[in-house]
């Protein structure tokens, strides 16, 4: 199957007489005839025992996610910061150190710098457009993982995982990679050598703002020989060792069975159902963001009012030729821009539209607007956003599936007001 069917086919197949649609199984728990059963799924055995750990309906949305990025398995959680939490916290604990590209999300961002290190985990952000021996600088001997973003929110760069991937991989750690804006219809880092890729799934993959949630996709590439939390014995399951137990998809199995069993943030039965659907329509809504996001940011760089527009497809973009190979099919609906003058003058703008929201969110069916200065970036210094690429003007667009033409009207009215 190509990716489009994918969106549609797999995860769930109905048999003779079964539901076309994915069944909901709102429950919390399973039936088993004796307690023998259930003790078999206390040794990890097959099937499902307890909704905070698995469940029918969320697991066939897991194997569609993990068919669509290509890996082995899939762990859909409560939230995309739950994702990225997990993803570090499934192989390091206090005192180990990992390195993240400081052009991410500001919740990761905050996740990283503040509350991981109360934890005694720490992190060194990186500027990713740096070479291979600059990056080397930052490795020390408890290094455990590199974790960056495809494109970048909400600075819209573009990351050349395969040069992160070599200098993960030259020194034995993993590549955690957060695809959230290009979904796996317009890149799957696993074929770059990513070893493990996380989402919001609370973006464009649900993409109808209804839903948050976040999910973990196995490569099942990694050799975890160097990590004692998948190699060694497991006291709450009488000494079982992932690695051994679950083959090449022991990372996942384990935040699984182990870091959601403890910390509960799982994916409720209903909100895979909801995600399931955004997921059969991704590869038509991706296109079409893509193609409107191109239209608007080359009309918006064209505006005398607009000081610079940041989207990777623009001969002006520094990213346009990482983006012709890794986002072949087109850049995702967000771009940022920023009006000439002050930063009241971009908030008049932003005041001025009619048919975009002002949401604290992106990645919508609906075109929508955010300055992440006064928002997503405010708990952030001064230091910290020029490290995330952002100014004081910047203004975040996402750019919706309606007809271009009326994105283009809104924006334009509303600039010439100011
Ligand atoms: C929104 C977002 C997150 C956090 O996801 P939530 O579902 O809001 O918790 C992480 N990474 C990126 C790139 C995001 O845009």
């Amino acid at each position: 199957m190509r990716i489009e069917t994918k969106c549609l086919h797999e995860g769930y197949h109905a048999e003779n007489g079964q539901a076309l649609g994915l069944p909901i199984y709102q429950s919390t728990t399973f039936r088993y005839s004796s307690p023998d059963e259930i003790a078999k799924l206390f040794d990890l055995g097959p099937g499902h025992m307890y909704s905070r750990i698995s469940n029918p309906t969320v697991e066939c949305v897991e194997n569609k996610i993990a068919a669509l990025e290509g890996g082995v398995a899939a762990l859909c959680v409560s939230s995309g910061q739950s994702a990225s939490f997990l993803a570090i916290t499934n192989i390091l604990s206090a005192g180990d150190h990992f390195i993240a590209s400081s052009k991410l999300y500001g919740g990761t961002v905050n996740l990283f710098a503040v509350t991981l290190k109360r934890f005694g985990i720490e992190c060194t952000f990186v500027e990713p457009d740096l070479e291979i021996d600059e990056l080397q600088k930052v490795i020390k001997p408890n290094t455990k993982a590199v974790f960056a973003e495809v494109i970048a929110n909400p600075v819209i760069s573009v990351l050349d995982i395969e040069k992160f991937a070599k200098f993960a991989h030259s020194n034995g750690v993993p590549l955690i990679i957060d695809n959230t804006f290009p979904t796996p219809i317009l890149c799957r880092p696993i074929e770059f050598g990513a070893d493990i890729v996380i989402h919001s799934t609370t973006k464009y993959m649900e993409g109808h703002a209804i839903q948050i949630g976040g999910v973990v996709v196995d490569s099942g590439k990694f050799d975890w020989k160097d990590y004692p939390l998948l190699t060694t014995p497991d006291e709450s399951y009488h000494g079982l060792i992932y690695a051994e137990y679950f083959g090449k998809a022991a990372y996942v199995a384990k935040m699984r069975v182990q870091l959601v069993r403890d910390i509960g943030n799982c994916q409720s039965a209903m909100g895979a159902f909801f995600l399931d659907l955004g997921l059969q329509t991704l590869a038509v809504r991706i296109e079409k963001h893509s193609k409107n996001a191109d239209i608007v940011a080359k009309a918006l760089e064209k505006n005398d009012k607009i000081e610079f527009v940041n989207y990777p497809t623009l001969a002006s973009s520094p990213y346009k030729a990482l983006a012709e190979k890794y986002l072949p099919n087109g850049c995702s609906g967000v771009l940022s821009f920023s009006i000439k003058g002050s930063r009241e003058r971009a908030i008049k703008f932003m005041e001025g539209l009619q048919l975009a929201n002002n949401v604290v969110h992106v990645a919508d069916v609906r075109t929508c607007v955010l300055h992440p200065a006064s928002s997503t970036h405010r708990q952030l210094t001064d230091e910290q956003l020029v490290g995330c690429g952002i100014t004081p003007g910047m203004i975040r667009l996402s750019v919706g599936i309606e007809n271009v033409d009326d994105i283009l009207e809104d924006i334009l009215v509303s600039l010439n007001k100011i």
